[in-house]
């Protein structure tokens, strides 16, 4: 079988904050094959962000081993870590996290100028990013004259432009309504359709049931994974 795109055996990772220490992940054992679409479910508080930020190496793990794309990536210093992330990875999150005082057209960029992108291919990466998601004609807008599934559209742009392997989306849709969430939750599934690999972490069954495999977390733990059923 061919090798998975990442592989976590035995991760844990915990918070320290002034009430003690919090076992947020718990020998999280998981392999995530290439193109593979995975929801992650469970109650709030159980750990899905936390493993998003572990899987996306925003976070260290305490212990356990991580290997992402061939390479172990225990011994990989920061700097070369964030060229990884910047590269091969793409973030979606709830709040958008897009930057209020930069137009969705120099959002976008941002995530290009981390990869040292040639600046020759910018201009047609962006454009290319933003016809995919349907916000061109919202370029020169600033995030706060834009609506909220127009925000979450262009934050998909950021995080496809540079062509990651992996889309990490955290609660993608969750606040979003129904209409918009559908049209977001379409786009990620059609970037997966091309081949992306894609995690997405959702409180929608509907959501979750429309991938590969869900993993189902309970207090920093999986609790089980399940294939869907077709
Ligand atoms: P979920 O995404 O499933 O809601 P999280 O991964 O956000 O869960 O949180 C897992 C646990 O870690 C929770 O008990 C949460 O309160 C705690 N936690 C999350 N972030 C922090 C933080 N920055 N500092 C301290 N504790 C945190």
């Amino acid at each position: 079988m061919a090798e998975p795109l990442l592989s976590l055996r035995g991760v844990n990772f915990s918070y320290q904050n002034a009430n003690g220490r919090i076992e947020a992940l718990r020998d999280i054992t998981l392999d995530i094959e290439r193109g593979e679409f995975i929801s992650v479910c469970g109650p709030s508080g159980c750990g899905k962000s936390t493993l998003l930020n572990v899987m996306g190496t925003l976070d260290r793990p305490d212990s356990g081993t991580m290997s992402f794309n061939g390479q172990t990536l225990a011994d990989v210093g920061a700097a070369r870590l964030a060229h990884l992330r910047a590269r091969d990875i793409g973030f979606v999150f709830q709040n958008f996290n897009l930057i209020d005082s930069l137009t969705v057209y120099e959002n976008i960029k941002l995530a290009l100028l981390y990869r040292k992108e040639p600046e020759r291919n910018i201009d047609a990466r962006i454009q290319e990013a933003m016809d995919l998601v349907g916000i061109a004609h919202r370029a020169s807008h600033l995030p706060h004259q834009l609506s909220s599934g127009q925000q979450q559209r262009c934050a998909i742009a950021r995080a496809i432009v540079g062509k990651p392997i992996m889309i990490l989306a955290d609660e993608p849709t969750g606040n979003l309504d129904s209409e918009n969430a559908a049209q977001v939750f379409n786009i990620l599934k059609s970037l997966h359709a091309e081949g992306c690999t894609l995690v997405i972490v959702t409180h929608s069954p509907a959501q979750a049931d429309q991938a590969e495999r869900v993993v189902e977390m309970l207090d920093g733990r999986i609790q089980f994974t399940r294939r869907r059923l077709t």
